[in-house]
């Protein structure tokens, strides 16, 4: 299916996440920005992935990774518990309410060996997780393709100097409204996006929930709307998805172009929206190409002017 001349490395966390939302309420299922990100990427490029689970992770979502296209050598299992999160939304969809973080297996697992296959060529994401672990990876890769970074409020608050280290060497950065508030002490989105760029990330992605994103990269201001949905079940994921789309888009490019940059952001707002229509990854292993093209379509359709 994907027709890539990069692949992606993705490293992130793998989670059994307890979610409950308005429309109902689930327990210990596959969650974990890794398993959104690689999910999403694998439409467009062939994934890598770095992780960890504990033995009580079900070898029916590691077969689930290998049917999409996702190479799991950097998986490791060990002895311990898998990632573990728990949360809540209310009818205000856009922001989850963390109940329960338990790291688990991640604990340990700060250095990881990286897999042969993986290319310093590659495009490189490095999803919401420990930014020591993060950059562990980013500096044993030393990758010459893109690096994009995802991280969250968890990690905001309690790394912020690693993860402000971190941020030097990155090319695009992704975060939502709140972490870019959060981050830049600023209020206003123009300032918290001069603000983060000043410290490093040259395209930066600011996530606006039902709202769509704000893309900024040197003098480019872009916006792309969220597909508009009758039903959405569980945002959970949505980032996650997000940013694995764009850099899986981007893969398929040896170079980047300005139209593929604005089309990279219509894949992955509408990857997002097949994300939050059901609970944990289930709408991304249902759909295919010609479902993501329809609504790439419609897409054109609602923007032209
Ligand atoms: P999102 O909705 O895009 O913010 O991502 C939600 C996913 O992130 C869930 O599937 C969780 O398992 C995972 N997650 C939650 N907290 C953390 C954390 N502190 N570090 C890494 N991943 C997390």
């Amino acid at each position: 299916m994907a027709n890539a001349s990069k692949k992606v490395t993705i490293v992130g966390s793998i989670a059994l996440d307890s979610v409950e939302t308005p429309f109902g309420r689930k327990e210990d299922i596959l969650g974990g920005s890794a398993s959104y990100a690689a999910l999403s990427a694998s439409f467009f490029a062939p994934v890598n992935l770095i992780s960890v689970v504990g033995k009580d992770f079900p070898k029916r979502y590691l077969n689930l990774y290998k049917k999409n296209n996702i190479d799991i050598t950097g998986v490791e299992v060990k002895p311990g518990k898998t990632f573990r999160w728990k949360a809540h939304y209310n009818y205000n969809l856009n922001s989850a309410e963390t109940l329960d973080t338990q790291l688990g297996v991640f604990q340990s697992f700060l250095k990881p060996e990286i897999p042969k296959n993986v290319s310093r060529a590659d495009n490189l994401l490095l999803a919401n997780i420990d930014p020591v672990l993060q950059e562990w990876v980013l500096d044993k890769v030393k990758p010459t393709g893109i690096v994009a970074m995802d991280t969250m409020n968890h990690w905001i608050a309690n790394r912020k100097k690693e993860l402000m280290k971190l941020l030097k060497k990155v090319d695009l950065f992704l975060v939502n409204e709140g972490e870019a508030r959060q981050i830049s002490g600023e209020e206003n989105l123009l300032n918290a996006a001069s603000a983060i760029q000043a410290k490093g990330p040259k395209m930066l992605v600011i996530k606006k929930g039902e709202h769509g994103a704000l893309f900024f990269h040197e003098g480019l201001l872009l916006m792309v709307p969220a597909y508009l949905l009758e039903k959405l079940h569980d945002p959970t994921g949505a980032g996650d998805t997000f940013a694995g789309a764009m850099i899986g888009y981007l893969s398929q490019f040896s170079k980047v172009t300005e139209r593929e940059l604005r089309k990279s952001l219509v894949y992955a707002s509408i990857l997002a929206s097949f994300t939050v229509e059901k609970f944990s990854v289930k709408r991304l292993t249902e759909i295919t190409r010609e479902d993501i093209e329809y609504r790439y379509n419609q897409f054109e359709k609602l923007t032209e002017f």
